[in-house]
């Protein structure tokens, strides 16, 4: 049977950093074998960020992680940092930009990032189009069965991802391979996903597909209440953009979110000064000041408004405008699932792992990486960053128990 020291599941961002991290922090002379069933490494690296990959966030905190306990992420986020991957691209020579709010994007192609790590891991072994069916303990090393034979190793990293975009290669082997360890499972869902919409809201959606304005998209209340401001799209399914995504990681199924459409404007207030100035022109028009022409419309037509004057209207039509502007109450129906969702919530219970080194505790030798485990950043750079720091410290404890 073939014989290695280090066997890393999956070449994605978490795989192929691990193994450069192994090679880079002392562990040159280890056997270090990278499996993946896909073509070529890196597939959503290579897609992410519209092509651009946006490949960190400058403010990395652990707050921009969901996670069953969400001090987890700390000790591996702060043992790599963001500034420890810019440096990282930044001698690599590759040209980067803020794009907004800290995230950083290549100015040319993600390309050039998965090209960076396998310079950066020459010398471990890339094996592309090799499906990795299990993992079994055997003494003191490990079997990793395979499409194409097993391999034993001392010590295996499963760097295999989530669920989400079956297309681009997710199995979910990783959730096997920990149940067939004994180890629990936070139930993965679809997260940073279009979220879909009951027809009422469709009604109002679909002719304004395209138009997009900055919203304030919130859920839940109390020190559950999360709230982005952001990009808000309409689309034909319903609603995307930013906004939508993020606050889709934090919605349950039955659950309100609630969008407002013109953040830090009291609309009712504001429509209520503009009548008292004698306005003979509608609601919809006064609401241009803020709102794209199609939506003001829109709008007023929903709340009954349409072709009405405003100075004739009472307050309380106006605080329904408001409300509808402000305060607009959806009740999305579900997601748009696995196929479009950019990450998965949940996997491996963190409470499995040691936090400093990823490694599992009941199993020494096993560690789990990047997406497959129950940490998932906000949209903008911060998944990237957990993949790169949770491989990294994985890669220190290998080489430096
Ligand atoms: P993955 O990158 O998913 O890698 C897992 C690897 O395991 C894959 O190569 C897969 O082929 C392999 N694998 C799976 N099953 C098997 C098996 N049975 N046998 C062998 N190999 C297997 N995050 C950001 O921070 N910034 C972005 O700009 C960004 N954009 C994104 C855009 C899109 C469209 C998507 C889908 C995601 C985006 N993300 C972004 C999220 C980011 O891509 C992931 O969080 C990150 O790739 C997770 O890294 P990973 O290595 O854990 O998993």
């Amino acid at each position: 049977m073939e014989a290695v020291d280090i066997v890393i599941l999956g070449a994605g961002a978490a795989g192929l950093f691990c193994a450069g991290s192994i090679l880079g922090e002392g562990g040159g002379a280890a056997r270090v074998l990278v499996l993946d069933h896909a073509r070529a490494p890196g597939e959503k690296i290579r897609i992410s960020g519209g092509g651009r990959c946006n490949f960190t966030n400058l403010a990395t905190e652990r707050d921009r992680f969901l996670s069953r306990n969400p001090r987890f992420c700390a000790s591996a986020l702060a043992g790599f940092r963001a500034t420890d991957f810019v440096a990282m691209v930044d001698r690599a020579g590759i040209a980067w930009h803020e794009k907004t709010l800290g995230q950083l994007f290549c100015d040319g192609s993600a390309r050039q990032i998965i090209d960076m790590l396998l310079h950066r891991m020459r010398g471990a072994e890339l094996r592309l189009e090799t499906a990795v069916q299990g993992v079994s303990r055997q003494g003191d090393r490990f079997i990793v069965a395979t499409s194409a034979g097993p391999i034993s190793a001392r010590h295996v990293v499963v760097a295999t991802g989530g669920k989400s975009i079956p297309k681009m290669g997710a199995t979910g082997i990783g959730y096997e391979i920990a149940r067939s360890f004994g180890l629990d499972l936070v139930e993965p869902r679809a997260g940073l996903v279009p979220l879909t919409f009951a027809q009422q809201d469709l009604d109002l959606c679909r002719p304004l597909a395209g138009l997009s304005v900055i919203a304030e998209v919130s859920h839940g209340a109390g020190k559950r209440r999360a709230s982005f401001r952001d990009g808000l799209l309409f689309t034909h399914r319903g609603l995307s953009g930013p906004a939508i995504l993020q606050i889709s990681s934090y919605w349950q199924p039955g659950e309100m979110i609630t969008a407002d459409l013109v953040p830090g404007v009291d609309i009712a207030a504001a429509l209520r000064d503009q009548r008292g100035q004698g306005g003979r022109i509608s609601p919809a028009v006064a609401l241009t000041r803020w709102l794209p022409a199609r939506l003001a419309d829109a709008i007023a037509a929903v709340t009954g408004l349409q072709g009405a004057r405003l100075a004739d209207q009472g307050n309380a039509a106006l605080d329904r405008l408001g409300a509808r502007i402000n305060r607009w109450a959806l009740r999305p129906v579900g997601s748009e699932g696995w196929r479009t969702a950019e990450v998965t919530l949940g996997g491996l219970d963190t409470a499995m792992l040691h936090s400093h080194s990823m490694e599992v505790r009941s199993v020494p030798g096993l560690y789990f990486i990047g997406e497959v485990v129950d940490v998932t950043g906000w949209l903008g750079g911060y998944n990237f960053q957990w993949a790169w720091a949770s491989a990294h410290a994985a890669a220190r404890a290998i080489v430096a128990p």
